[in-house]
């Protein structure tokens, strides 16, 4: 027995299922070939960037107070602003999130009489309280902006019709959301995304286009502002972070749109000036240097278990063969002990907090219990591996991350094991 296959013994993986996983895993080397080509790519857009920007050790510095001339935070927003092509950046730990990110990009370009579009359906759940969709105190709404919404057509595509119906004199801003999250809608293609805002800019042209890019980046070779995005934003404790950046949040696009953003951030007057870095700027650099491999190792966890549950027989979504937007997988397990036994599995293979049993809980905000797996460095960040599911129909456990594939195997190695060990799934 090879030193490997005894130590995946002793960790609690037996035979069978470390033969299964093999199996699936030897039929996914092209596929994993193709991962490689994109990440390669990504490294070389960052590195170069990077150069370009002469990075050098001065600017891991940390600063304070205000934050002035902090050669750091300056060089690494050109960085951003480079490796996606863009006029400019605002990558900032004051930045708490990507809700945050977001609601900092809108609130800072749209102003009262304004309306904001979104052409895509519904936007992620935390947006519907920035929009004021569900009322909340300090919403958009609130403000006197205005908001309407195309839903997408059954087959998952643009409603072209409707989305030009919806566009009026008042429409300022549209946005985009590149990631299904945990909708069950189809995850758009940076292209389809690049041919619904050459729609909407054939219309009219200075509508501001933003997408929101939360999951997708360094997915593709391309990304959203490489079609035609005026703003483009996600979070630091996802995809661009590369696991090591402790909080934060981007905004990237048109140095006019950036700029009006970074006024909400700080203050009128003060903007991208002001904001000190506290010693993150090393991690920051670094993360982003390791976001190309980091979102690799995601995507072929993501493909992995997509392959290993839909040779057992469950849904899953994507399926095996689609083509990734993102890096967040949905497998349908159909009861609540196939939930729990997943997010188990996925938990016992964490580097931390591995001991814990996940259990269901009352979330606020949710009509159902939900369970959540995550033995995270980083609190709550999604680029690590993890998983949740709400405990309701049809029982499906969403599940994303792992900042190295070797990790991303073990866990749904683990979560295979689990679920064999409850009787739930059977290999032979
Ligand atoms: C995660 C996510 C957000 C919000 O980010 P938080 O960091 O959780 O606030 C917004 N949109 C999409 C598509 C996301 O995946």
């Amino acid at each position: 027995m090879s030193i490997r296959k005894a130590l995946y013994g002793k960790m609690g993986i037996r035979e069978d299922v470390y033969e299964f996983g093999r199996q699936v895993e030897e039929s996914l080397a092209r596929r994993f070939q193709k991962l490689d080509a994109v990440a390669e790519y990504n490294q070389l857009k960052v590195i170069h960037a990077m150069q370009k920007n002469r990075v050098s050790e001065s600017c891991f510095y940390p600063s304070t107070g205000y934050g002035y001339n902090d050669l750091g935070r300056d060089t690494l927003e050109q960085v951003y602003a480079d490796t996606f092509h863009t006029e400019a950046g605002l990558v900032r730990p004051q930045i708490t999130c990507g809700t945050h990110a977001l609601a900092v990009a809108l609130f800072g370009n749209l102003r009262p009489g304004d309306e904001l579009l979104s052409p895509v359906g519904k936007p992620y759940d935390t947006m519907e309280e920035v929009i004021g969709i569900r009322p909340s105190r300090g919403s958009l709404a609130e403000y006197g902006v205005t908001y309407s919404q195309v839903e997408l057509l059954e087959d998952g595509t643009f409603d072209y019709a409707s989305i030009e119906k919806a566009i009026t004199p008042k429409t300022k801003m549209v946005t985009i959301q590149r990631s299904k999250g945990y909708l069950t809608r189809p995850s758009f293609s940076v292209k389809q995304i690049g041919e619904l805002i050459t729609f909407i800019k054939n219309i009219r042209s200075d509508i501001i286009c933003m997408v929101d890019n939360c999951y997708g980046e360094f997915v593709d070779t391309i990304e959203p502002t490489d079609v035609g995005a005026d703003l483009m934003v996600g979070s630091l404790i996802k995809n661009p972070g590369g696991g090591l950046a402790p909080i934060g949040g981007y905004i990237v696009g048109k140095e006019e749109y950036v700029e009006n953003a970074s006024y909400r951030m700080t203050s009128p007057g003060l903007g991208k000036e002001v904001g000190a870095t506290l010693g993150v700027n090393g991690s920051f650099f670094q993360g982003f240097f390791l976001a190309p491999t980091v979102t690799r190792s995601a995507l072929k966890s993501a493909i992995f278990a997509a392959n290993v549950y839909e040779k057992l027989g469950f849904a899953v979504v994507p399926d095996g063969r689609e083509p990734r937007q993102d890096i967040i997988q949905a497998v349908t397990l159909g009861t609540p002990e196939g939930v729990v036994a997943f997010c188990k599995g996925i938990q016992h293979a964490a580097p931390v907090d591995s001991y814990v049993d996940p259990e269901p809980w009352d979330m606020p905000g949710y009509d159902s219990q939900v369970i959540m797996a995550a033995g995270a460095f980083v609190q709550g960040s999604s680029i690590e591996l993890s998983a949740d599911g709400p405990m309701k129909e049809p029982y499906a456990v969403y599940f994303q991350g792992g900042l190295t594939w070797e990790h991303g195997k073990f866990g749904i190695l683990k979560s295979l094991q689990e679920m064999v060990d409850a009787g739930l799934v059977s290999l032979s």
